[in-house]
């Protein structure tokens, strides 16, 4: 006799997260509806899915019903959830209405505050961004992210005097940045970059293929540098464009492509956040190849493929 298995939450919340992960959101919250028709009881986990499935569309009304859903069936929202919620309204544009959800937290957490910090560089938000750093600097003291992101972003809108002083700031109160290594793994090997790397002995294979692959997308797509991204001092703009590549995850990647066949997935593992030049090149790199490209940074998973980011390009 066949037996007929219902599926359970967590079956619910994989299957919603497949569509979240794929973009299909009108069919993740389609199965949203179909499992409390089935009176299944959701839990947290499922309520990540189904609002991370909605913050890829920003669908600011489906993303503030499913907040309400929560309460009604008894789960507070954790810091997850309030990310989601921050990136939705951020993908829309509505920075104002992602703070205000911010201030409202009972206990504030630094996971959304910093997705908030995310989108002020994206929307090229100064102002709030230097409200955002500020509550980071409180909640999360030894952290270097937003005093990096803040000096940045007053440094892509041509304020180098604030910039500087924000890098006085993070060193006077004695935050370490991280040497932002990338790691991949390789024949089960584990390989692990900095930024210009000079450890291993391939770096020139390293370097010749990077060059070949940025020659590729300059051409087929249009690439151009993003100089902002580079934090350092340099005389001209060729040695910055050189700077940028030899950012420790287009290492880590051009390491995979060199030693893996077309079609394999390459996962880069970043202890911080992806720079944009990373991010707008990878994506382009994942174009016209079978290869989908996989990094986690210190702010999310990213899934690059045929030229595009599972993030939507918030990060
Ligand atoms: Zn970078
Ligand atoms: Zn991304």
């Amino acid at each position: 006799m066949k037996q007929h298995i219902s599926p359970d939450v967590v079956s619910w919340a994989f299957l919603i997260s497949a569509c979240g992960v794929d973009g299909q959101v009108k069919k993740a919250l389609s199965y949203y509806e179909a499992m409390l028709g089935n009176d299944i009881q959701p839990d947290d986990k499922l309520y990540t899915s189904v609002l991370n499935a909605c913050s890829h569309s920003g669908n600011i009304a489906e993303a503030e019903k499913l907040f309400k859903d929560m309460t009604t069936h008894g789960i507070s929202p954790n810091a997850y959830h309030y990310t989601c919620l921050v990136d939705t309204y951020a993908r829309a544009g509505k920075l104002d209405n992602a703070e205000r959800v911010l201030l409202s937290m009972q206990e504030p957490h630094p996971v959304p505050w910093r997705a908030l910090m995310g989108a002020c560089r994206i929307h090229n938000d100064t102002i709030r961004a230097v409200r955002a750093a500020t509550m980071l600097y409180k909640l999360d003291p030894e952290d270097a992210s937003p005093y990096i992101l803040l000096s940045n972003l007053y440094s892509a809108n041509g304020n180098q005097e604030k910039s500087k002083q924000v890098v006085k700031l993070m060193e006077e109160r004695r935050v370490k940045k991280p040497p932002g290594k990338s790691h991949i793994y390789v024949d089960g090997k584990l390989y692990s970059f900095t930024v210009d790397e000079q450890e291993y002995d391939f770096m020139e294979r390293i370097h010749a293929r990077l060059d070949k692959e940025r020659a590729r997308i300059t051409e087929e797509n249009g690439y151009i540098p993003d100089l902002s991204c580079v934090a350092r001092d340099f005389s001209t703009n060729n040695e910055k464009v050189k700077y940028l590549w030899k950012h420790s995850e287009k290492l880590a990647i051009a390491w995979g492509m060199l030693n893996t066949p077309e079609g394999t997935t390459l996962s880069v593992t970043k202890d911080l956040r992806m720079c944009l030049d990373c991010h707008t090149a990878t994506k382009l790199l994942s174009n016209h190849t079978t290869r989908k490209i996989k990094i986690r940074d210190a702010s999310r998973w990213h899934t690059f493929e045929n030229g595009r980011c599972s993030c939507g390009d918030l990060y």
